[in-house]
């Protein structure tokens, strides 16, 4: 098995070459042709499967071809994820793997002043990674629209019930448009998150690795 073979793009190859990495992990080779499908996924995946790149990959990819250019303040990927060190880490792997690519990511999180991200924002981010009640602040200051969000990631989903963002994340989902694609990604799996995902995904594809 090969990242070419998986349907991905020269630009992410390069990137992915340059890296190192040789063969996709398993979850990689669930994940990556089933993003590019457009469909939606609930996948158990601990830290250390390579999470990240399988949805990182394909949702850039997906990004480049079907446009259109982002508007003002507007977001058209936004990853959900419980910590501000989760946030700059996701953050930094969109950069590298999107460093070929024509795309806007940036990440947002709580116990930083909020001006600069709200400046930040004005230009229209490709792919936004976010603390939920952050984001939630922005959204409420009108920093952030969701009108031509396409994807929706929430990351370590069952971390960010641990920490209390029920709400926050209700909240965040209400604003969201209901034709979208939705990923969720989560160590483990309690009746709280199969919840979570049965009001949020469609046909989900279901992996464990
Ligand atoms: P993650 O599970 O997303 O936190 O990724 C864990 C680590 O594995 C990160 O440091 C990645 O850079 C690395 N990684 C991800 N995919 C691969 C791969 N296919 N081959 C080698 N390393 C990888």
């Amino acid at each position: 098995m090969t990242f070419a073979s998986l349907g991905l793009i020269e630009p992410l190859l390069r990137a992915i070459e340059a890296l190192g990495y040789q063969t996709p992990s398993p979850v990689q080779v669930e994940a990556i042709p089933t993003v590019l499908k457009g469909r939606d996924l609930m996948a158990a995946a601990q830290t250390g499967t390579g999470k990240t790149a399988g949805f990182a990959l394909p949702l850039l990819q997906r990004l480049i071809q079907e446009g259109p250019q982002v508007a003002s303040n507007s977001v058209r990927a936004l990853v959900l994820v419980p910590t501000r060190e989760l946030a700059e880490q996701v953050n930094e792997s969109f950069r590298v793997y999107g460093q070929h690519l024509p795309l806007r990511n940036y990440a947002v999180y709580g116990g930083v002043s909020i001006n600069p991200q709200m400046m930040k924002l004005r230009k229209g981010i490709d792919v936004l990674v976010a603390t939920p009640g952050r984001l939630l602040d922005l959204y409420r200051q009108n920093a952030v629209k969701f009108n031509q969000l396409q994807t929706l990631v929430l990351d370590e989903a069952d971390r960010m019930l641990d920490l209390g963002f029920a709400r926050e994340l209700d909240e965040v989902f209400a604003a969201l448009p209901r034709r979208r694609q939705t990923l969720l990604f989560s160590a483990t799996f309690s009746d709280a998150i199969r919840q979570m995902a049965k009001e949020l995904l469609r046909d989900p594809l279901s992996i464990e690795v």
